[in-house]
């Protein structure tokens, strides 16, 4: 895809988790995280399947507790994707999914309790050789940076992210993908925009946390991880949404394409509509996106609503429509193929994109 637009991007050391490469200019990968109990491997198990099938690339998994773990081992024995265990307060939770199967973890070195357990689960997970995501946010600071009060809350998180990624380094532990997460879209962009420049080579896991539902939530990940990948800063996401986890899966893949770094699934171009139109755009647009949901070509395919810019953006996709008095004209790779009655019209772009594209 094009990116003439994109700032290039920051080139960290990159990781692999579970076959998936994040950073090191690798493309920015696609993360969620199940919503299921982890205790209950089938459950979850269904539901990383229809997450991969969104395009979803690494997903997360909660560990609260030890009852967890054996519903957690299923689930890396069978899951298509990497599976990074999610871990908070009691590291031997961390050890212990190193050992049953986990493809990397998260940790927050800040709520583990002290610096001799963090040394046992870096320890594992160098042993297991897999990496580790440290988070950081303002509710498990480095107590180094917590209580100072001469310090913006940017430049705590940033501190105490420095500080713990010096502290795996100093155990010998690289391995590294780091994210500092807000809510806020100014606080998000701010303090990966520091991060970036503290830790040029650490790999960044970007999102907005605790965004919403699915409209607020994709608006602030769209505004937050929108600018920061704009700037080329993060090589992995996750954009928290208070809804079915596939739908955070396919507003990434459409942010991914939106930016022009990646694209998975079809993009439509169309138009609002005005006064000028003479068809019935907004259905046919309806029906075209709906039926676009079932394409995986990364195509973009126009539909607009009259000649006066009809049938220029419908040359630039990849194929489109235009409309006009109860016809349309049907373009393909930047040629006129025919025009098309209203009623066919729908039916006959679809045709043509699957002879083409599928
Ligand atoms: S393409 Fe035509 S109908 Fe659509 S907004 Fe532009 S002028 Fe209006």
């Amino acid at each position: 895809m094009s990116s003439a637009s994109v700032a290039p991007r920051s080139l960290t050391r990159p990781v692999s988790v579970g076959g998936v490469a994040v950073g090191g200019g690798a493309p920015v990968s696609v993360q969620s995280m199940c919503t299921t109990d982890t205790a209950d491997p089938d459950a979850t198990l269904a539901q990383i399947g229809r997450l991969a099938g969104a395009g979803c690339e690494i997903v997360r998994v909660a560990v609260p507790s030890a009852q967890a773990l054996d519903g957690f081992e299923r689930i890396c024995a069978g899951s298509p994707l990497p599976v990074v265990a999610d871990i908070h307060f009691d590291h031997r939770l961390a050890i212990e999914s190193c050992r049953r199967g986990a493809s990397a973890l998260r940790v927050n070195p800040g709520n583990i309790g002290s610096w001799e357990r963090v040394d046992a689960v870096i320890d594992e997970a160098g042993a297991a050789g897999i990496p580790i995501r440290i988070g950081v946010n303002a509710g498990s600071l480095d107590p180094a940076f917590a209580e100072r009060e001469d310090l913006t809350q940017v430049e705590k998180l940033v501190g105490s992210a420095a500080s713990f990624v010096e502290h795996f380094r100093e155990r010998g532990f690289n391995d590294i993908v780091l994210s500092a997460k807000a809510h806020g879209v100014p606080t998000t962009v701010e303090v990966n925009r520091a991060l970036s420049r503290a830790l040029p080579e650490v790999p960044l896991h970007v999102g907005v946390t605790e965004a919403g539902g699915l409209r607020q939530g994709t608006v602030k990940n769209a505004a937050a991880v929108g600018t920061l990948l704009m700037e080329g800063i993060g090589d992995t996401i996750r954009l928290s949404l208070t809804a079915d986890p596939v739908e955070e899966v396919n507003v990434a893949w459409d942010l991914l394409s939106a930016v022009g770094l990646r694209r998975l699934r079809p993009e439509m171009v169309s138009c609002p509509t005005c006064g000028r139109c003479q068809w019935d755009l907004m259905g046919v647009a309806a029906e075209v996106e709906r039926r676009l949901a079932g394409v995986r070509a990364p195509i973009s395919v126009a539909v607009m609503g009259c000649v006066v810019n009809g049938p220029g953006e419908a040359r630039d996709a990849d194929i489109g429509l235009a409309g006009g008095r109860g016809k349309a004209v049907l373009f393909a790779s930047g040629e006129k193929i025919r025009t098309v009655d209203e009623a066919s019209a729908v039916d006959e772009l679809f045709a043509e994109i699957e002879r083409r594209f599928t």
